[in-house]
């Protein structure tokens, strides 16, 4: 396998090219109205150039509402005349995030997404139809300029019309597509329903991206459309798509340390967090004229994998991302995410899939109830049986977030049921 030079250098080195490159970066931030104000306030002069982590650490964060709240040019290091494209996510507060790209912004953007698809196998050979949505959302652009820098066949299908995708599949003989994990699953139960067999597509790998998914949906797909899935990360802040990409080996995603300067941190203290502590992402754009970003808040919760990986790329990975910070809960001092809660009573047999997790306070303490629905098939009136499970939940539970909860298990159909996005935690702390 053959990778660029920039890709395999030694982390010393890697560290020195950062360095460099946030000077840059600091130079363009203080052309934005937002920084020069953001900078001044945490006494940062033009002229600071960090030499070191710690000093590095001085620089002060910058959050989604920052953007909301330069909005619309605040955040702009460039002219306009230089200024040749932007991408703005809507969020629910109606006041959209803007992000906006010279031609040289674009060029290292497409640069990333090449040699990640790369990483994930593919070659100028393939046929890559991309399936996601082209538009102010980055994930349809964002790939495909990558893609045709490689070389690759592109269709810019877009989104939907599962027939339409299915005849360019088979004619075209599509070999890669790039879709959303549950759109996958669609194209499969779609496949079955028009009596589609495999034989007739070509397809042999996917990039999956726009929405969190779990390891078991990876290897569900993998096997139900017998491909190879990789993970992708990016958000619109930091471009979009190519930010973070799985190689051949699927263990963890190379985020691109030349671009990026990436950090792990406690979203409680903002204190910076060993390597294979998770934590909340933070990244600081390295290649970026029109809008730089210093520590940028992902939200976005994972940890780094240090280790180096077989495909000899040396730039450090990060694991799945495993939720949101937003939705951090500290329980008498210990950070708890809802999604570890989740994810034990998912793997747990017997269990249905509604819960609802009650925060509360019980003299001095926080008291944390997990209530959780049996599933129908395991449902009975031996309370012997039922106890046992109470009792092995409340032990898988204590063995992932530390805390020893108290457990309700309820009948079928009693937890309330939520149109649309559910309210899972009760907190009246
Ligand atoms: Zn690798």
């Amino acid at each position: 396998m053959s990778f660029s030079k920039v890709e395999a250098l030694a982390r010393g080195e890697l560290e020195s090219l950062q360095f460099d490159r946030l000077g840059f970066t600091l130079e363009q931030a203080f052309k934005t109205p937002f920084y020069r104000g953001r900078l001044k306030e945490a006494g940062i002069g033009e002229d600071f150039r960090p030499g070191s982590w710690e000093e590095f650490q001085r620089l002060p964060f910058t959050v989604k509402d920052d953007l909301r709240a330069a909005y619309p040019v605040g955040l702009l290091a460039e002219p306009h005349e230089k200024i040749v494209r932007l991408h703005a996510s809507s969020g629910t507060t109606g006041i959209p995030t803007v992000i906006y790209h010279t031609k040289d912004d674009l060029s290292s953007w497409a640069g990333l997404v090449r040699r990640s698809l790369c990483a994930a196998g593919a070659g100028e050979s393939d046929v890559f139809q991309n399936m996601m949505t082209y538009g102010l959302f980055t994930g349809g652009f964002g790939l495909h300029y990558g893609a045709e820098e490689l070389g690759m066949l592109v269709i810019p299908t877009g989104a939907g019309n599962t027939m339409r995708q299915f005849r360019m599949m088979r004619d075209f003989k599509t070999t890669i597509v790039h879709a959303t994990p549950s759109y996958l699953l669609h194209i499969h139960e779609k496949m079955r329903e028009e009596g589609i067999g495999r034989e007739e597509l070509f397809l042999r790998k996917a990039i999956v991206g726009g929405e969190p998914h779990s390891e078991d949906t990876r290897r569900k797909i993998e096997e139900l459309l017998k491909i190879d899935v990789y993970n992708c990360y990016g958000l619109s802040e930091l471009n979009g798509p190519g930010v973070a990409f799985e190689c051949v080996h699927k263990a963890g995603m190379h985020l691109w340390e030349d671009a990026y300067i990436m950090e792990i941190i406690d979203p409680d203290t903002l204190l910076p967090l060993p390597d294979g502590e998770t934590g909340e992402l933070v990244c600081t754009t390295l290649q970026r004229n029109a809008t730089p970003l210093i520590r940028y808040r992902t939200r976005d919760l994972t940890r780094i994998i240090a280790e180096p990986c077989a495909c000899g790329r040396t730039h450090r990975r990060i694991a799945r991302i495993m939720g949101r910070s937003d939705d951090m809960l500290i329980i008498n001092g210990v950070n708890v995410f809802p999604s570890q809660i989740e994810e034990v009573l998912m793997r747990s047999r017997g269990i249905g899939s509604n819960y609802q997790i009650i925060v509360e306070k019980a003299g001095a303490l926080d008291k944390l109830t997990v209530k959780t629905e049996i599933a129908s098939s395991a449902f009975s009136d031996d309370t012997r049986s039922m106890n046992a499970l109470t009792r092995y939940i409340k032990e898988a539970l204590k063995a992932s977030i530390s805390i020893n909860p108290a457990v309700e298990l309820h009948e079928p159909g009693i937890l309330p049921v939520w149109e649309g996005k559910a309210t899972r935690v009760i907190d009246t702390r």
